[in-house]
């Protein structure tokens, strides 16, 4: 009976941490095992956002709602600059956040040691250095756990102007998008691809000298530089033996833009209300995240479908909209022709054989179905 002893979370990201946090506010024993010396470790400090556009609750009402205080960095998203495949740039304003900005790693002021604090200061028991085997856990929050999605990134302090810059590129990014965000003195340059990791050096270096030839900044040898993967898969239970599988260990992801924040701490708040209403969490999750999970693999499979004119289309029409957050919100809706769509898109990107994502029967998809891209020359110096 999970009622008599600690509710045992394995993992400190922010869906374990959410959890953490509505469990022991209501007042029950918790104990996170953290595998590493400290939260937020796969991270470099670096820029991220919470998207606010596929829900109608904006994104502090929502952390409000499940007893989230913002006790870290976190900055509305209200403009940017798209960039298509020819260097097109246009101007993109919304006039409610698209997102807000948190920072990622283990240092001060970032969602993971804001976490930390509040899981703490409600009660939570944390263990670093703690591993925890998913059969002894009640909720396996442990993040991903084989790459759909891989992403090499830089973050610098700096002194330069604001930007908030987006790259949409196949042949640069493949399936993904490059970033440069530089903002209240920290900047994050970033690569995200769905396809062909291998080559993730070759990409970023590439992404990186045509952002430069956009506009010059200065990358200093101290940067910090990580690797990280994402997860995406679906699946009818997010539950195995007992235990309740949360953010990207449960394949929780929008899969249009890689963005896992809002699922991880949506899902690990429903953990914990499932166990302290003994109310089936499957039930629960499906209700706030399957179909708009379903929606982001039609989405991701228009935006790799489109190619780079596809790509053009999505910076055209988004510099064009009055209101950014309204144009993305029309993305997420779960629309008739997108419900058709889906079930053609699993059979077509199928995985068959056996894979290294977690939770029980789920569908994934196969490396096999992978955008196909040319070989890139010389880096072209800027
Ligand atoms: C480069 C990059 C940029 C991103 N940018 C964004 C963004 O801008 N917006 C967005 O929404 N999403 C973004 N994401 C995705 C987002 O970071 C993740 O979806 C989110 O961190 C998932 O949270 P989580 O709690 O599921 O897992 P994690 O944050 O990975 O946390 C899992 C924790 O579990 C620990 N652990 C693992 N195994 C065990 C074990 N057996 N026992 C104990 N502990 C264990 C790990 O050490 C880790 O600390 C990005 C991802 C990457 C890689």
């Amino acid at each position: 009976m999970i009622a008599d002893r600690p509710v045992r979370i394995a993992g400190a990201g922010p869906s374990g941490l959410a959890a953490a946090i509505s469990l022991a506010r209501a007042g029950r024993a918790v104990e996170v095992h953290e595998a590493k010396s400290d939260v937020g470790m796969r991270f470099i400090g670096d820029l991220q956002i919470i998207e606010g556009a596929s829900e109608r609750e904006p994104v502090p009402d929502f952390l409000e709602r499940i007893g989230i205080a913002r006790d870290f960095y976190f900055r509305p998203a209200e403009w940017a600059t798209f960039y298509d495949h020819r260097g097109v740039a246009r101007v993109i304003r919304s006039s409610q956040p698209f997102g807000w900005f948190i920072r990622r790693g283990a240092e001060e002021g970032t969602l993971d040691r804001g976490l930390l604090a509040q899981a703490r200061n409600a009660g939570a028991t944390v263990l670093f250095n703690s591993r925890l085997a998913a059969e002894s856990a009640d909720i396996v929050a442990t993040g991903p756990a084989s790459p759909d999605g891989l992403a090499r990134e830089m973050t610098w302090r700096t002194g330069e102007p604001e930007r908030i810059d987006v790259f949409f590129n196949h042949r640069l990014a493949p399936g993904g998008y490059s970033y440069l965000f530089i903002l209240d003195g920290i900047a994050t340059f970033g690569c995200a691809i769905v396809a062909d990791f291998k080559r993730i050096d070759d990409y970023f270096q590439h992404s990186v000298a045509a952002a430069q030839r956009m506009h010059r900044f200065e990358i200093p040898a101290d940067a910090r530089v990580g690797y990280s993967y994402m997860n995406f898969h679906l699946k009818r239970h997010a539950t195995a033996s007992g235990a309740r599988y949360v953010g990207e260990a449960a394949g929780f992801q929008d899969y249009l833009f890689g963005l896992g924040l809002r699922y991880a701490l949506t899902s690990g708040h429903l953990a914990a209300r499932s166990i302290l209403e003994n109310r089936d969490f499957d039930e629960l999750w499906q209700r706030e995240l399957a179909a708009k999970q379903e929606t982001s693999l039609v989405n991701r499979f228009l935006y790799e479908a489109g190619g780079n004119a596809g790509l053009s289309m999505f910076v055209r029409q988004a510099g064009r909209a009055r209101d950014f957050h309204r144009y993305l919100s029309g993305w997420h809706q779960r629309r008739w022709w997108k419900a058709l769509l889906s079930p053609m898109i699993r059979r077509f990107w199928r995985h068959k054989g056996r894979c290294q994502h977690k939770p029980a029967e789920h569908w994934c998809r196969s490396r096999d179905t992978e955008m196909k891209v040319p070989p890139l020359g010389p880096v072209q110096s800027p």
